[in-house]
Parts: C-alpha cells; structure tokens; sequence
C-alpha cells in the first residue's frame, strides 16, 4: 500500500470457455483459472451465470468471485441516457471493480462463454483495462463450430463464404445478406426468431436452414428451422445455413426463369439479390462474356452461347425451366435495359412457356456506372438511346437523337459502335451538332470497372469514331452540362438539377 509504484499490477485474462459442455474449454482455459485470485463473470439479473456453470468444476474457495450483474435485460429503463446509458454506467462499474483486483496486484480471469471475443460480454471489460494492464486473452471453441459439429454437415467448403449475423439486424438486411452468401450462422435468435425466420424466407433460404439451440449445453436440441416453434427459442441457440456444396438444395417444385444482370463490371455492382439468384440457379444461360463474370460453382450447368441469336437463347432456358429447371439467364448491367429480358419475356408470351414463371431482378447499368466515374452528368433529365441499327432503321436512330437533342436531353448512348459498325458514331455527334455547342461535355466510357477502364470528358466537336467501342458508352450533356476542374486538377461533369 505504501509503495504503489513498485508493486506489480495483476494480470486480466478474458478466459473463452467454448459453448458448453466443460470438456470442451483447452487446457490453456484451465490453467488460467487455476492460477487467478479473482473469477469474474457477468449474469443476469437472476444471478445464474452459463460462464460459471461451464468453468464450475475448476473453481475453488479461495477464488475471489466477482459477479458482474447487468442491471437490466429488457429495453426498458429509466435512465436519462436509455438502455445504453444504462448498459454503459454498469460497465463502467464492472471495470473499476475488475481494476480495484488489478492495482491491487491479483490476477483477474473473466470467464466468457463460446470465446471472449466474438460477440462476448468480456470485450467491454477489455476496452477499458487492456491498455492499462498486461492482458491476454484465450480463445474459445464458438457456438458457431460447436453448432455445425452438432448438425454433422460441412459449414464452408472449397470457395464457400460463411456469413456470421446478429439476428437483431433489420429484416431487409438480414435477408440481403442471406441471400448474397453460401453459408450463414445467424446468433442470437430468441426473440428476433420471427425477423431471421421472415428473412430467410425472403432470401429463399428456409428450406436450408436448420436450427441449433444449447449446443452441447444440457437441454440441446436441433432440427430443420422452418418446422421450429417461435415461441419455444431461447437467446442460446443459432440458425445454421449450412454448406450449399455439401448439401445442395432440393430441386425446385417448379422450374423458373430469372433474368439477371451482373452490372457493367465486378462484383462491386452486383446486387445480393442477383448474387443469390446466380448461386442458387441450376443453370446458367448468357452469353459468354458475361457468363465468364460468374465463378463456376460444382453442380450447376453452364451454356454460353454468342452475343446474338437472342431469342433462340430465351427460348433455351424458357424450355429448361419448362422442364422444371431453375435457370438463371445472365446479362451485363441491367437485364431489362438492351438486353436478355425482353427477349426471355418475348417468348415467354407465347405457347408453350406462357406458364413458365419469369423474373427479372433490377441491376446496375452501364450509363450509371460510368456518370458516377464522370460526376454526376445524369443529374437532371435525360434520355437513352441505342445506336445500334442491328434491331431498327438507323432513320429511327437519327429522328430520335433530333428530337432528345431539341428537347435538350442529356443522352446516354448504348452500342456506339464495333468492328463492323463504324460510321455511327460520327453521324451522331454531326446531327447532335444542329442543337448543341462544340464545347458540350461528352463523357466517353470504356471498360468502366473493368480492367482496361478508362473515361475521358471531351468536347462533342472533338468526339473520334475511332474511339469508340463495343465496351464504351457516351454521356453527352444538355447545354446545361458543366466541366469543372477541381483543386486536384481532375476534370469533373456535372448537370445541374434546376433547369434554366
Ligand atoms: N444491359 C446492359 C447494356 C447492354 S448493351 C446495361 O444495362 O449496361 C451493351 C452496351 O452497354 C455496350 O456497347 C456499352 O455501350 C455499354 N456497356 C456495358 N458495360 C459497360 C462498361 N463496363 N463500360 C462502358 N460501357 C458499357
């Protein structure tokens, strides 16, 4: 006491103790207890501790037992800061009683169920000791391996992700996130059980789910999630999602088409929901540059064919899917923008695959991509418009770009132009030159997000054919669009939102 500078302070230890059953914590584990002076463990308000019960058999008289009571388990309270401000007082209290142990030189071992830091109670006691004390932690065997040990199934295998959610996240996210990855562990379920059962439906994900409640605990239960009574689901128990590898989903009752765009380019612009549709088809169908876009995933078949023939490849996957497949038919950007939906729902209209379920999911197109890349060139009206003559009259082109030019339309310019279509581009930026100044913004785009990305503003008097691609797409602003070079020397486009 009279010495406080010589004195050593103790050791913290945030001891994980795995998910249960005590022949389950590591050695490591128990030497820690057996050497500390204090034991401490949160519990509720009922003062029944699963961190204690689980490390019971190596504690001792001569332990210090520290319980860390939490004042509430409910949302309610009248604290002036809320259920935080509460949460965050009786932290704050935990720790300077832990440190009261530390300064006084005795070890301190914090015992945390599952591992200490994977959303464990422990870390709020680290945050606030760990740099003022020498501090280890042991981990802990999760409820997640202990969980996929009692189910028997692979978790993740070879490319698979594994997703680990709180159940107390939005339904809309939960399902996103569900629908986006191979594997999930949703934690604590209890009374979120409803949301995460709610959004693995919407994720057309309940038929793999399955359920884990008290993982090798006394009272341990599994089984299949869906057949799982809400009301009988305790906070200790997970939803398991398992290994879509090693367990493949059941053929579908009815085969169906859903129509998907991967976006202009990577996975950055891939929606969950197209991500899902993708890795849950059967069959892919696209063309090959696009399917080149999708990893290849065991089980499912591929048919790339190419760019052109559209309707014969609709017809493809509709008789797949007619077949009971589900078929998944990719385009890039956004399906339903020049591209395979309105090929697939074409022939869909027809006998035999009027009864064919058709879905076409939204995704991220090209124009999007590349005014980001530029600005913000689409920021007030515009129109888009395909220079392709493949599918219309070029006369049709032509009337169009007159009248978007006179109504003072920024224009979005799909298929500008290829190996054998040359001439248009040039014939375009001519006629767009009867309405426009030279010095109109144009933004030419090529690749973007891709690896040969590149994107340049020029003037449309300046506007070369011959650089203009099958991968580039043209912006060309009102005679409001702005250039702006910025304190970077970064040339900019914008249009502004009030008109005149
Ligand atoms: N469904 C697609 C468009 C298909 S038409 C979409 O929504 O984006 C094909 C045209 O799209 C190309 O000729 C080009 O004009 C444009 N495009 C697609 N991806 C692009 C990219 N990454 N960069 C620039 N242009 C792209």
């Amino acid at each position: 006491m009279n010495d406080q500078h010589s004195r050593p302070t103790g050791r913290l230890y945030g001891v994980g103790l795995g998910p249960g059953d005590p022949s389950l914590m590591t050695v490591r584990a128990v030497e820690v207890i057996a050497a500390a002076d204090v034991v401490a463990y949160h519990s509720a308000r009922h003062g029944r501790s699963i961190a204690r019960s689980i490390a019971e058999r190596h504690l001792r008289p001569d332990h210090i037992e520290e319980a860390l009571v939490y004042p509430l388990t409910t949302e309610t309270t009248d604290h002036p800061g809320g259920y935080r401000g509460a949460l965050d007082d009786f932290y704050e209290e935990a720790a300077a009683r832990l440190a009261a142990h530390l300064d006084a030189g005795r070890t301190v071992a914090v015992l945390a169920e599952g591992d200490p830091l994977f959303y464990g109670s422990y870390q709020h006691m680290h945050k606030r000791l760990a740099h003022r004390y020498p501090t280890e932690v042991i981990p802990g065997v999760t409820s997640v391996s202990a969980a996929a040990a009692r189910l028997g199934t692979p978790l993740v295998e070879a490319d698979e992700v594994l997703t680990i959610l709180p159940g107390t996240l939005p339904e809309e996210e939960l399902a996103a996130r569900l629908a986006a990855t191979d594997a999930a562990v949703v934690m604590k379920l209890g009374r979120t059980f409803p949301t995460v059962r709610r959004a693995l439906e919407r994720s057309e994900r309940l038929a793999e789910a399955r359920y884990v409640e008290r993982a090798t605990m006394s009272g341990e239960r599994t089984g299949a999630l869906a057949d799982t009574d809400p009301a009988s689901v305790p906070y200790f128990s997970v939803a398991v999602v398992p290994s879509r590898i090693a367990n493949p989903p059941a053929p579908p009752e009815r085969g169906e088409v859903v129509v998907v765009g991967t976006g202009p380019a990577g996975p950055l612009w891939l929606t969950p929901e197209t991500r899902g549709a993708l890795a849950s088809a059967q069959d892919l169908v696209g063309y090959t540059t696009y399917l080149d876009r999708v990893p290849v995933r065991p089980g499912q078949c591929r048919h790339a064919s190419d760019n052109k023939v559209e309707s014969e490849r609709a017809e493809f996957a509709l008789e797949l899917a007619r077949r009971g497949r589900r078929v998944a038919v990719v385009s890039g950007g956004d399906p339903g923008v020049f591209a395979m939906a309105t090929a697939v729902l074409e022939v869909a209209s027809e006998d035999p695959y009027r009864d064919v379920p058709v879905r076409v999911l939204p995704g991220m197109t090209a124009a999007h991509a590349a005014a980001a890349r530029a600005g913000a060139p689409l920021g007030h009206d515009y129109a888009v418009v395909s220079l392709s003559d493949r599918l219309k009259p070029w006369e049709v082109i032509a009337e169009r770009l007159r009248a978007a030019a006179a109504a003072d339309l920024v224009l979005a310019l799909y298929n500008p132009g290829s190996r054998s279509r040359v001439w248009q581009v040039g014939k375009a930026r001519d006629l767009l030159l009867e309405h426009r100044e030279p010095g109109t913004p144009v933004v030419v785009a090529r690749d973007v997000g891709g690896p040969e990305e590149s994107v340049r503003i020029v003037r449309l008097a300046d506007l070369d054919p011959g650089e203009v691609d099958m991968r580039t797409i043209l912006l060309v602003g009102s005679s409001q669009t702005r250039v702006v070079r910025r304190g970077d020397d970064t040339e900019i486009t914008w249009t502004p939102r009030r008109y005149g």
